[in-house]
């Protein structure tokens, strides 16, 4: 879910603390937009293809964190950081559950749109779908650095990333209740 991939951000940016801790405030926020990007398209186009590359966000990231390690600067470091965010999200949203309006039923086998080999990844439901306990219990291990090795706007927004997964967490099963009229 999105506040999973929220506070991945700044678990991306650990290295930065050590290699260039003035760049790793910004880095992380970079992250933390690049989490956000792909689920964009919730809102516009189809969700889990539009503006999910499991495979083509690679090819940009890849030269950009080496532009980033070469020469450091905030904008290097914040495109290479959203880039890798995004790329990691991609691939990571394959390790859940479907995209389907109620995931926990597992009924459907579209789980990221694979754009090279035009077809749906179908999902690993290794979290068996957004919001699921074990979704709401990782996005706080993995808030841990965010948390505590971050601070200012790093830090607020992993807090709020954490209320949002506790109350999706525990409204989750209710949710396509209120959406299915949208999207029907
Ligand atoms: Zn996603």
């Amino acid at each position: 879910m999105a506040p999973t991939h929220v506070v991945l951000g700044p678990v991306l940016a650990l290295p930065l603390l050590v290699l260039a801790p003035e760049l790793a405030a910004t880095g992380a926020l970079a992250g933390i937009a690049g989490g956000i990007l792909p689920d964009l398209d919730l809102f516009v186009g189809e969700h889990r293809r539009t503006l999910h590359y499991p495979l083509f966000y690679w090819i940009p990231t890849i030269p950009a964190v080496g532009l980033a390690a070469l020469v450091p600067t905030a904008a290097t470091v914040a495109i290479a950081m959203c880039l890798l965010a995004a790329a990691v999200h991609s691939v990571a949203d394959a390790l859940g559950g479907a995209r389907e309006l109620t995931p926990w039923e597992a009924t459907s086998d579209l789980g990221v749109y694979h754009h090279v080999e035009r077809r749906w990844i179908p999902p690993r439901r290794i979290i068996r779908y957004d919001g699921a306990p074990e979704d709401v219990a990782l996005s706080f291990v993995l808030a841990i650095p965010g948390a505590f090795l971050f601070d200012g706007g790093v830090r607020l927004a992993v807090a709020i990333a954490l209320i949002v997964a506790v109350v999706y967490g525990l409204i989750r099963k209710r949710v396509p209740r209120y959406i299915e009229p949208i999207v029907e």
